[in-house]
């Protein structure tokens, strides 16, 4: 049986992948002319995601032993002994799957524009096309992203930043939409945020606030952050298709992160199709399900503060050194319920001061039940 995959991302890579594995054949058609073109995606993941994937360590470009926190004027630094977090080459990834998936026999068809012809006359299509997809049809819980790469002569910032850390920046007078992260590698670094707001302005004034002036961009990225968490079902009997990765939303809701969960979903889709089913959402939201419901309610918190109130939040988090606790103990893949087993009585009366966390907050931890 051939499976129609529209999309030679990440999820429709190593979904192909395992349903080789299974025994199915696979056709990927991608619109670009080549796999690994779209570079939207800074390439950080956890440890385990590595291992999902079971990516070569050439891969890898960054080992962070590090992460820096700036809340406005509020700095937390951690340092761990061993790295925590990585970041990979976004482009070598995808050619990597791209080579297993050409071994075990699929078909890749590059500059593929005919996505109708295959959507009328094929019984198995996977749409893996990305955050546009999944657009379409929720309309909303999305943002654009853009991130700058640059180098610079200005000395001042290799005292500033080194490669083993990652940068993170809230403040909501800058951006009231999401944070700012900054990574460095070798003599090239790449500051990115998503938001509703002009882009180009939050990261120029970003850098600008640390007196950097003078620095040469040599590529800018645009993309979709997704942050409204994924599809309720991932099967549309409408569009007869089943959707994985950013199509299906498969995001972090408080990161945008979709490398780990696509290592996760792409696994459950083949293994249900290989038992005849077309739906894998169920098996999906009992592995991610309540972290996800977690991950949208810090997004709510996030979003419902104005600075003054997160910036007290933070502060009263430093107080007891939870926010180092989380960055030194939490898990990169399940944050939102690490920090819940940190939340205590000061916390909550805090956030409860804030009806519509209350109201919203009752909703989302009900749906976990
Ligand atoms: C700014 C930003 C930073 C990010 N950083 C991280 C990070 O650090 N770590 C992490 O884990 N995740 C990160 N992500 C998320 C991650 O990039 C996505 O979750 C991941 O790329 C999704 O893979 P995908 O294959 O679903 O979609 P995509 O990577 O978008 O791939 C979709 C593919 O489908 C092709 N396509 C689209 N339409 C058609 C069509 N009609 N016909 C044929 N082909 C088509 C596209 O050309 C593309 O190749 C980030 C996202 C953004 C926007």
């Amino acid at each position: 049986m051939t499976v129609h995959i529209l999309g030679g991302g990440p999820a429709g890579l190593y979904t192909g992948l395992q349903l080789l594995k299974r025994g199915f054949e696979v056709k990927i058609y991608e619109r670009k002319p080549d796999i690994g073109l779209s570079q939207h995606c800074t390439g950080i993941v956890s440890k385990r995601t590595i291992e999902n994937y079971d990516l070569p360590q050439k891969l890898v470009l960054n080992r962070f032993k590090g992460v820096s926190l700036k809340i406005s004027d509020n700095l937390i630094e951690v340092r761990t002994s061993i790295p925590k977090a990585y970041r990979i080459d976004r482009y070598l990834f995808e050619k990597e799957l791209e080579y297993r998936v050409l071994n075990l026999g699929g078909d890749i068809i590059l500059n593929y524009h005919d996505v109708s012809k295959i959507r009328s006359s094929s019984e198995y299509i996977v749409d893996a096309t990305g955050s546009i997809s999944y657009i379409k049809d929720v309309k909303s819980d999305f943002l654009p992203s853009l991130q700058l790469e640059f180098h610079t002569t200005d000395s001042k910032l290799y005292d500033l930043f080194d490669d083993e850390t990652v940068y993170l920046f809230f403040d909501k007078e800058l951006n009231r939409d999401f944070f700012i992260w900054l990574v460095k590698y070798l003599d090239r670094y790449i500051i990115g945020s998503a938001s509703l707001q002009n882009l180009h302005k939050i990261l120029r004034n970003t850098l600008s606030n640390w007196g950097i002036r003078n620095y040469n961009i040599v590529a800018r990225y645009y993309g979709f952050l997704i942050v409204g968490g994924p599809r309720r079902r991932f099967y549309s009997d409408r569009r007869d298709s089943v959707y994985v990765g950013d199509s299906a939303g498969q995001t972090k809701p408080s990161t945008g992160g979709g490398l780990y969960y696509i290592s996760i979903a792409s696994r459950i889709l083949s293994k249900k199709f290989s038992e005849g089913e077309l739906d894998y959402s169920t098996e999906f939201y009992k592995i991610l399900g309540k972290e996800i419901a977690l991950q949208k309610l810090a997004r709510l918190i996030f979003l419902e503060l104005d600075n003054k109130e997160f910036i007290n939040l933070v502060e009263i988090m430093s107080r007891k050194e939870l926010l180092n606790m989380l960055l030194l103990y939490g898990d990169m893949d399940y944050h939102a319920t690490s920090m819940l087993n940190l939340i205590d009585k000061d916390i909550l009366k805090y956030l409860f001061k804030h009806p519509r966390i209350i109201s919203e907050g009752i909703k989302i931890i009900s749906s976990i039940f």
